[in-house]
């Protein structure tokens, strides 16, 4: 019921020169409106294999992607894709990067520019606007990568292990930050990470995935209030953990 994205029976197998790699065996999951699912699985599973499939950017081998009912075609900025690095051009203002995406897509009209520009004085970029990305910090960029992509109005947000270049100490400031920015715009969100505190501490739920060829173990509801920081120190958080980690060990 009200479900956005459905998943079912996503397969997908990478030809090389050097072979055949079954990268998705059969993945099925669904997100509702306005939900934040995490995916956690290890290293080389598939996880970024799955936002390329919902983004459009790969087809699968089997299976169905619907979002909103309808198959997902190629990228037309419904949804929004989130990389690992923040991809920010050096040589352009964070109000240009900003804009970037709309302009490419031409996307940008008066009312679009001043939807970004309202993002970014939202989240405390305004007075960086005509600012180059150098003078940012590393949250500060991502968090004006995280506006770019927002600027799009996206009826869905993948984030692919968007903390994984950050510091320790910065990682869950920019968590914390990231969560809430998407928590006040509503986007429905899939996180894919293969931190299990950090998939516990942002989803509503979290989709455990097999290792390579990934398959759908188990999916957990979360069900414990408040941001990722105060979930940190929350010991249902680290139950919950404990729960992720031994079902990753299982499908070792
Ligand atoms: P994850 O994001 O979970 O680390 P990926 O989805 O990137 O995993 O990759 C899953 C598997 O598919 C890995 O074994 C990887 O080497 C392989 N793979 C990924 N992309 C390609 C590609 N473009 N061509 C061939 N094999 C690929
Ligand atoms: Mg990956």
């Amino acid at each position: 019921m009200n479900e956005l994205l459905t998943l079912d029976g996503v397969a997908l197998s990478y030809h090389t020169a050097e072979g055949e790699t079954e990268a998705l065996k059969s993945v099925s999951f669904s997100a509702r409106a306005g939900e934040f699912l995490s995916i956690v699985g290890p290293s080389g599973c598939g996880k970024t294999t799955i936002l390329s499939v919902v983004a459009g950017l790969l087809k699968p081998t089997a299976g169905k992607v619907l979002l909103d009912g309808k198959p997902i075609g190629p990228p037309n900025g419904e949804v929004g894709y989130m990389l690992q690095r923040d991809t920010l051009f050096e040589w352009l203002t964070v109000s240009a990067n900003t804009l970037l995406g709309l302009r490419v897509q031409r996307k940008l009209t008066e009312e679009s520019r001043t939807y970004a520009m309202s993002l970014l004085e939202k989240y405390g970029l305004g007075e960086f606007a005509d600012s180059y990305p150098t003078r940012l910090s590393g949250g500060m960029r991502q968090r004006a990568a995280l506006v770019r992509t927002l600027a799009f109005r996206p009826r869905l947000l993948l984030l692919d292990e968007p903390f994984s270049a950050l510091d320790f100490q910065t990682r869950s400031d920019v968590a914390e930050d990231v969560r809430a920015i998407i928590a006040e715009e509503g986007v429905t969100t899939l996180l894919v990470t293969h931190d299990v505190p950090e998939a516990v501490c942002m989803g509503d739920r979290v989709v455990v995935l097999s290792s390579r060829p990934a398959v759908v173990v188990k999916i957990i509801d979360v069900n414990i209030p408040g941001g990722p920081a105060k979930r940190r120190t929350d010991r249902r958080a680290a139950r919950l953990s404990e729960e992720v980690w031994k079902e990753l060990k299982r499908t070792d």
